[in-house]
């Protein structure tokens, strides 16, 4: 038997013992705590509800303890929880990986299953840099990356998130050197115009020779600022990888599945990328798993040249109850009419968060997709408005200037109206 704990000797030893993400042990913000969760609705140990407007940083699409979702790992669990991936296969692997292969864009034939996100990244970094050093292009062995892009928390991710944001700074010559272009320039729906493309193009004029591949999040950069982009842009950025003969990789890892309103967001430009990354929603928020899938022309490069195979075979990699859990969630997601869930969200998103533009702190209000951004001319202090929104009854957590919504897709109107009403009157009171 497991010793259970009253919430205040949670709350103590969180306090004294446990790193939460991003945060000071020296001065710590007091976290919530949870005890259970269904739909979109969090319960907190005093038994305060809150409707979740994060989805769990965008994992859970179809919300907390969902009867399919629990029996698939359930199920799973009763055959086999965990066995090695190498020299050893099974049924939710094979399910899963043809599954992405059908449903992402033709002709990403082949995939590497494993952690996170961040590892998904690292798994693409390696495979572009193999791809070249198996055609004994050494040279060919950093990145081209853009400013506010963000793909994760581990060196090789880091090294490709935006300069600016911190980490860099933080470990300095660790970080391998890569290049960045300007961010894209052009609003989702705004006129396209060539230009736009201008910085990247003279980045890969000057130094192809040395990029193995050009890595970025399709039409949203997410976490480095909630920014939508062009469509046309990364059309014409296929094109430039092509013409330069760099490879490109999408990180979907947050646009995949939904949210932008495409079940890929490279849809919207009708591209393949070599390489593609899948996380956050691939479980449906049940348990961390990622997916690192490429084309057969990059995997027959790798495996004809040089050491002749993929170098990377994480521990967990395959987990059957993940890939269980994966399964079960696509099958949700192809199953629902999850394209008029997604504009119906966008709609009463745009329409209800629109209130408060006229807040003179507020700077941009966006949506695409089932993401409704509120940016404000200044930094939010998380931790003081975090408490504003849980006295409204809602988990919303903002970042930088960002207060932003990204909800499950099944959540009902109502309970989104909850969301964005409580966001409005949140502001007004704090920033007024
Ligand atoms: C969240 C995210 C990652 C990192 O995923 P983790 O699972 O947190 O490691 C990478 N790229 C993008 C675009 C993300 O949104």
């Amino acid at each position: 038997m497991i010793k259970s704990l009253t919430p205040e000797q949670v709350a103590f030893i969180d306090k004294e013992h446990i790193w939460h993400p991003y945060s000071s042990l020296l001065d710590p913000i007091p976290a919530y705590h949870v005890v259970s969760a269904t739909g979109v609705r969090l319960t907190l140990s005093d038994g305060i509800e809150l409707i979740d407007g994060t989805s769990s940083w965008w994992s859970t699409i179809h919300g907390y303890n969902h009867p399919i979702l629990n029996e698939a790992i359930v199920t799973q669990m009763r055959k086999v929880a965990h066995v090695m991936f190498g020299g050893i296969t099974h049924e939710p692997a094979a399910l899963l990986c043809k599954k992405l292969v059908d449903i992402t864009p033709i002709g990403l034939n082949k995939v590497f299953l494993c952690d996170s996100g961040s590892v998904s990244v690292e798994v693409a970094l390696k495979m572009a840099l193999q791809y070249w050093s198996s055609q004994g292009r050494h040279d060919k062995s950093q990145f081209l990356s853009f400013k506010k892009g963000y793909h994760g928390d581990t060196l090789g991710a880091m090294s490709v998130c935006d300069p600016h944001s911190g980490m860099h700074s933080l470990f300095g010559d660790t970080l391998a050197k890569q290049f960045f272009a300007e961010p894209p320039g052009c609003s989702f729906d705004g006129v396209w115009e060539e230009h736009f493309l201008s910085d990247v193009r003279l980045k890969l004029e000057r130094c192809s020779q040395t990029i193995a591949a050009v890595i970025i999040e399709p039409i949203m950069q997410a976490a480095g600022g909630l920014n939508f982009y062009s469509p046309s842009y990364l059309a014409g950025l296929r094109k430039l990888c092509d013409e330069f003969d760099v490879l490109l990789i999408a990180d979907e890892i947050a646009t995949g599945f939904g949210r932008t309103g495409k079940l890929f967001a490279c849809e919207w430009s009708n591209i393949t990328p070599d390489i593609l990354c899948l996380g956050k929603a691939l479980t449906g928020g049940y348990m961390t798993l990622a997916a690192t899938l490429c084309t057969s022309k990059v995997s027959d490069t790798i495996c004809s040249g040089g050491s002749g195979i993929f170098m990377h075979g994480p521990t967990y990699m395959g987990n059957p109850l993940a890939c269980a859990v994966a399964n079960a969630s696509i099958e949700l997601l192809l199953g629902s009419d999850w394209e008029s869930d997604i504009s119906r969200i966008e709609a009463q998103l745009s329409d209800e968060l629109s209130e408060v533009v006229s807040c003179n702190a507020v700077k941009d209000v966006r949506c695409l997709g089932a993401v409704g951004v509120v940016e404000m001319l200044h930094q939010v202090n998380v931790g003081e408005i975090q408490k504003e929104f849980v006295a409204e009854g809602i988990w919303v957590r903002p970042f930088d200037t960002r207060i932003y919504i990204m909800p499950a897709y099944n959540i009902s109107p109502k309970d989104l109206n909850k969301l964005t009403g409580g966001i409005s009157r949140v502001i007004r009171k704090v920033f007024q």
